[in-house]
């Protein structure tokens, strides 16, 4: 199976909806099908970092250092040229720089956000923020 790649296409008119932000195989922005390749704006097809949740360990401010959407994966899986760090995964214990569709739907990333205190004296309400983060990415399927 391909994998699927995160991109960001810079067409302003592109940027409008989910912050121009697509999963994809391949470069092409799925509301302009403007290509990677194309000669004139193919350069405004850029390839985004996909950054998962890594979630904490039991020593505050360390995290576990494996992807919440892949507990056998680390952040970085070495399967980049040479077998180096593949620089296109990165991960955060902040929820709200997570980038990884399939992070936000993991138990470790629902509690995270639940646990946030908008010091309002409301009931935390993870849906909402789980809502305004996805709306920066498209679904994976
Ligand atoms: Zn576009
Ligand atoms: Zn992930």
């Amino acid at each position: 199976m391909a994998t699927m790649k995160f991109f960001q296409c810079d067409r302003p008119s592109c940027l409008k909806l989910r912050k121009g932000r697509f999963y994809s195989e391949q470069p092409i922005c799925p509301q302009c099908k403007t290509e990677g390749k194309d000669p004139k704006y193919g350069h405004t097809i850029r390839r985004l970092t996909i950054i998962h949740y890594d979630p904490p360990s039991e020593y505050p401010g360390i995290g576990m250092t494996h992807r919440a959407c892949s507990r056998k994966e680390p952040i970085q899986a070495s399967d980049g040229v040479n077998g180096q760090p593949n620089p296109w995964h990165a991960g955060t214990g902040s929820i709200a720089a997570v980038t990884c569709h399939e992070c936000m739907k993991t138990p470790e990333f629902k509690k995270a956000a639940a646990a946030l205190d908008d010091n309002d004296g409301l009931p935390p309400n993870y849906s909402a923020v789980i809502e305004r983060l996805a709306m920066s990415t498209t679904p994976l399927r």
